[in-house]
């Protein structure tokens, strides 16, 4: 009996009832969404997306790290991104402040290997009501 029993037995299950649906690997809606780690947060349904939407990307805090920015980049120059998310959430073990969601904005938006008229958003996800609100735009 391993740690991973549980997820492997369902992955089983899964992978008898999966269908390809020939995805690419570019983002269909053109979006990147850069949110927090926490398991109570499902970014794809959240938004009203589905696999092969969005590129997802995640922190504790959903701070925007050095990574983040070059994994924006690729996802820009490779695979179909042209607007940015980057969503905090309502209690937050990282407790990410408005002004450091504004500053991971401005990071992403004055990146010099991004373009400079690229959609870019900060917000906070509620996960008492599901609620996004964007407060950075
Ligand atoms: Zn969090």
């Amino acid at each position: 009996m391993s740690a991973f029993d549980d997820v492997l037995a369902a992955n089983a299950d899964y992978s008898q009832s999966f269908s390809d649906l020939g995805l690419p690997a570019e983002a269909g809606r053109g979006l990147a969404v850069v949110t927090c780690m926490d398991s109570r947060i499902d970014p794809l349904r959240m938004l009203g997306l589905r696999p092969g939407d969005a590129k997802i990307l995640r922190t504790a805090g959903a701070r925007v790290t050095d990574d983040v920015l070059r994994s924006l980049v690729l996802a820009h120059q490779l695979l179909g991104v042209e607007r940015v998310m980057v969503l905090v959430h309502t209690d937050c073990a990282m407790a990410t402040t408005e002004a450091e969601l504004r500053r991971d904005v401005q990071r992403v938006r004055t990146s010099p290997d991004l373009p400079d008229q690229m959609p870019v958003a900060g917000g906070s996800y509620d996960v008492r009501t599901g609620a996004v609100t964007l407060t950075v735009t």
